[in-house]
C-alpha cells in the first residue's frame, strides 16, 4: 500500500523545489491537495510521477511542476478571484483554492465538469464554482478576474480573457501551434496596455474553440 502523503511531500521536495520554486505558500498548497484522489483508479499508483497523466475522455491532468509554475506566475493571493479554463479532474482548481479567494472553473465536457464538481464538492473545497461549458470567451457573468488560467492551448490570445482581467491582473496559458506551445504571462498594465512574457516550453491539449 502506497503511502501518498510521503510520496506527496517528496514529489514536491524533488520535482518543485529543486527545480527552484521558493514560494512558501504554492509549495504548501502543493503538499496539501491529494492529487491520487483526482487521477483514474488504474493510475494511482503514478499519481506522485514527475507527468500529465490521461483522465477521461482523452483529457490529461496537468503535470505538478506546471501547476505550480502556473500558480505561482499567476500570483493567487488570499481574496483573488481566479477563472480557469479546463477544469479536466480539477486538480489545478483545488491548488489555486488554496492560494486564492475563490476559483471559477470551466470545462466544455460535461461529464468531467460533473465529476470534478462532485470530487471537489467531497474534498470540502466551498470556494470553487465549476462550469459546464466553452471557456474561451471566459465568463462576463463572473469577470473581472484578478488571474486567468488557461489549461488549453490556442494559436492566439482569446481577447475576452485579456478583456476580463482586471488592471495589474495576470492572464497564464499555453500559447502557439500544437506541439510547439509556450507558457505566456500577460499582465494587464493598464486598461489598454498588456505586457507579454514567455515562461517555459509546455505540451497542453488544445483549446476547443480556441485558434488551434
Ligand atoms: N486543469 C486540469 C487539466 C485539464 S486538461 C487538471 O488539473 O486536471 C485541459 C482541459 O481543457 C480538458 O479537460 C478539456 O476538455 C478542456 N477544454 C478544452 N477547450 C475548452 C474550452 N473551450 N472551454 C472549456 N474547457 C476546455
Amino acid at each position: 500500500m502506497i503511502n501518498y502523503q510521503a510520496a506527496r511531500l517528496s514529489m514536491v521536495d524533488y520535482q518543485i523545489a529543486r527545480r527552484g520554486m521558493t514560494d512558501l505558500a504554492v509549495l504548501e498548497a502543493m503538499k496539501a491537495v491529494p492529487r491520487e484522489k483526482f487521477v483514474p483508479e488504474a493510475l494511482r499508483d503514478r499519481a506522485y510521477d514527475d507527468t500529465a497523466l490521461p483522465i477521461d475522455n482523452d483529457q490529461t491532468i496537468s503535470q505538478p511542476y506546471i501547476v505550480a509554475l502556473m500558480s505561482w506566475a499567476a500570483e493567487l493571493k488570499g481574496g483573488h478571484k481566479v477563472l480557469e479554463i479546463g477544469t479536466g479532474s480539477g486538480y489545478a482548481a483545488a491548488v489555486m483554492a488554496r492560494l486564492a479567494g475563490r476559483v471559477v472553473t470551466i470545462e466544455r465536457i460535461a461529464l468531467l465538469a460533473q465529476t470534478a464538481r462532485t470530487r471537489l464538492h467531497g474534498l470540502g473545497y466551498a470556494n470553487i464554482e465549476v462550469i459546464s461549458g466553452d471557456g474561451s470567451a471566459g465568463c462576463k457573468a463572473e469577470a473581472p478576474f484578478d488571474a486567468i488560467l488557461s489549461a488549453a492551448g490556442s494559436r492566439t490570445v482569446p481577447p475576452a480573457w485579456k478583456k476580463q482581467l482586471t488592471v495589474g491582473g495576470r492572464l497564464i496559458m499555453p500559447l502557439g501551434p500544437f506541439g510547439d506551445q509556450q507558457l505566456v504571462k500577460i499582465v494587464r498594465k493598464t486598461n489598454n496596455d498588456y505586457a507579454q512574457k514567455t515562461l517555459v516550453a509546455v505540451r497542453f491539449v488544445p483549446l476547443v474553440g480556441g485558434t488551434l
